[in-house]
């Protein structure tokens, strides 16, 4: 027996609480069932007692002898009735034999006054006594009271003959009818408002029952949320739920298994209640999603129940039979809809379905679970962006005081020498310049990232010329690429072309993919490539430098990241280039990969869906016919050095 349903359903009407008609008749026909039980007891003795007392007075006078055989008769009666209503196969019979019991009397107590002869007003009294006492005393309904009243009619009918008369035989019947006729009524308004009063008391009982189930789970869920909170960030977090969880559910044990983002599978984090070697078996165990049907269940956010293990498909039961799972409850720990783990918890011997309070429990805890899950997470990344700014503080430090001590060196060496050539002085501007650039480059990118991350950075769409802003950038790398062994290669795929684009945001992403590439290719070759793929403008930064480890291609992306993240680092930088190009290239709808070979090289390239424009500019008009007419344009050069 399985079952499986949304947490947001979980108030499910559950049949312990029901008051549907159906169970409602049903508890108040075991309660009639009872008091009819108990009262008949107490009536026939009452009966026998007060029978008992006429015997003592009766059997005197000449020819009533017979009174103590019926008596005896009678007693025997309500012996047998009370001994027959305590067999318990024959409980279920209580109103049947009780109306035998009752009818016995009366048919006993007609026979005995016919064979006396008693006048027929005083048996009509001694009937109507008897059927109306039994009305009010026992609880058994108006069918059972008609059955009564009929047979203690009939009994009188048929035995009118045999009784003395000095009114019409008429005036007793009627006595005797409207006996019949206000004990039925008496019966049926009894049972009415019993029923109406058993009615309100289950709806009271209910909704006290409800009531305390409510408080029982906002308490369990205060202190799941309360222990989550106290314990969030700290080892044991999850043990300290299973503790709950089985305390609070009353199950034998509680497992909980969180999903490992690399592997995709579930995997064992903390169990109460197991034996050691199922738990020392759950920690060597990856279950991958789709590993069970029971998976499936759970993906799509669904309270599982497992009832009995034999009944169901969801888990092997051999599997869950070598774990000493006999019922289980599992609950999916979700966040954003996406299954992040679950928590499993059941009895070891015990079958059965879960209680509606026990999986409203679960799933209030597994629902604290994933905001505690969640909490852990934004902290740990708070830890790791805090750690980042750390590293980046120091980073920057070392960077800007770099450059700034470069500057204050050429400074110094100008002060102190007086007679300095023109040849030295030109090299000594030349270094403060460059020291100068790199430190503009360095406030430059962090005023980007600034904007970037205020999100106050817009697009400025204008007409840019893709040939005129390849040749800037060259130019403005013309110092760089001057080193020994370094060749950088310029290649316009696109002449004349004009496209509607950021020129300031193209000109950053081109730049810093450039300044990486001469700067992790301390020799060998850059080639930079702007060129059309269908709609896309496509630029290529590819180099023989150092490359990237296949493990970094994705981090080198993220703020602050660099691979060599030491402070004695080789290359300069802070980490932001690529950073800032990734959040650019989102901005302008385009798209950046890399492919990296250790000691061989990398390639970047920049997919940038931008649209041509028909108006171009003279020059891109000339670069245009240049190109046309297969005439290589300036831009298509080499700048070696060396
Ligand atoms: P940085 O300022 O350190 O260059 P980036 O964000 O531009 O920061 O790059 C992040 C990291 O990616 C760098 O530290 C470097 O390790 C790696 N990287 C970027 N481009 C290249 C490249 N062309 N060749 C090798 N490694 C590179």
């Amino acid at each position: 027996m399985t079952g499986a349903f949304d947490g947001s359903a979980a108030d499910s009407g559950d049949t312990t609480l029901a008051t549907e008609p159906l169970g409602l008749r049903r508890s108040y026909a075991a309660e009639t069932m009872r008091l009819v039980r108990s009262r008949l007891d107490v009536s026939l003795a009452l009966f026998s007692l007060l029978m008992g007392i006429d015997v003592l007075f009766e059997h005197r006078m000449p020819g009533h002898e017979g009174v103590v055989g019926a008596y005896g008769l009678e007693i025997l009666l309500c012996v047998v009735a009370c001994l027959l209503t305590r067999v318990r196969r024959l409980a279920r019979h209580t109103i049947p034999l009780a109306v035998g019991a009752t009818s016995g009397l009366a048919l006993i107590m007609l026979g005995y006054s016919a064979t006396i002869a008693a006048p027929a007003e005083a048996v009509v009294i001694g009937q109507v006594c008897l059927i109306t006492c039994l009305a009010v005393v026992l609880p058994w309904g108006v069918r059972a009271q008609l059955v009564l009243a009929a047979i203690s009619f009939a009994g009188f009918t048929l035995l009118l003959p045999l009784f003395s008369r000095t009114t019409p035989a008429l005036f007793s019947l009627i006595g005797l009818s409207a006996g019949v006729a206000s004990s039925c009524v008496a019966a049926f308004l009894l049972e009415r408002y019993r029923f109406e009063a058993f009615t309100r008391a289950a709806e009271r009982s209910r909704a006290y029952a409800l009531q305390e189930e409510e408080a029982e789970i906002s308490t369990a869920l205060l202190y799941a949320g309360q222990t989550l909170n106290e314990f969030v960030g700290r080892a044991g977090v999850l043990q300290e739920v299973n503790q709950l969880v089985t305390r609070a559910l009353g199950c034998d044990w509680c497992s909980t298994f969180v999903l490992d983002e690399q592997t995709k599978s579930l995997r064992f984090v903390a169990n109460v209640g197991s034996p050691e070697d199922v738990r020392t078996e759950f920690e060597h165990i990856d279950f991958p999603f789709g590993s069970l049907p029971l998976f499936d269940e759970l993906h799509r956010g669904r309270l599982v129940e497992i009832a009995d293990r034999n009944t169901q498909s969801l888990v092997p039961p051999d599997l869950l039979a070598r774990w000493e799972v006999a019922s289980m409850l599992c609950v999916p720990i979700c966040r954003n809809e996406h299954l992040i783990g679950f928590i499993a918890c059941g009895y070891r011997t015990r079958t059965g379905p879960f209680s509606r309070k026990q999986r409203r429990l679960a799933v209030g805890i597994a629902q604290a679970v994933a905001v505690g899950v969640e909490n852990e997470r934004l902290i740990r990344d708070l830890r790791a962006a805090n750690r980042l700014k750390s590293d980046f503080v120091s980073t920057m430090s070392h960077e800007l005081r770099t450059p700034l001590n470069v500057i204050l060196g050429y400074a110094e060496m100008l002060g102190d020498s007086s007679d300095v050539s023109p040849q030295e002085l030109q090299q000594l501007a030349q270094g403060i310049r460059r020291s100068a650039t790199e430190l503009l480059e360095l406030v430059t990118a962090t005023l980007d990232l600034a904007r970037i991350e205020s999100g106050r950075d817009e697009l400025h769409v204008e007409p840019v010329e893709l040939a005129a802003l390849l040749q800037e950038v060259q130019r403005e790398f013309e110092p760089l690429s001057q080193r020994a062994g370094l060749e950088v290669r310029w290649h316009d795929g696109c002449p004349g072309e004009v496209v509607a684009a950021d020129r300031v945001k193209l000109k950053t992403i081109i730049k810093n993919l450039v300044g990486n590439a001469i700067k992790y290719t301390p020799q060998g070759t850059v080639d930079v490539r702007i060129g059309r793929d269908r709609e896309d403008v496509v630029l290529t930064v590819s180099d023989t430098g150092i490359g990237i480890e296949p493990d970094h291609l994705t981090t080198i992306f993220e703020m602050f990241r660099q691979i060599d993240g030491s402070a004695t680092r080789t290359y300069g930088g802070v980490g932001l280039g690529l950073y800032i190009v990734r959040q650019l290239v989102d901005r302008m709808h385009g798209r950046i990969t890399v492919e990296s070979e250790p000691g061989v090289g990398s390639t970047f390239v920049v997919r940038l869906p931008l649209t041509r424009v028909t108006t171009t500019s003279p020059q891109a008009l000339v670069a245009r016919a240049l190109a046309d007419a297969g005439v290589r344009t300036p831009t298509s050069t080499t700048a070696r050095s060396g």
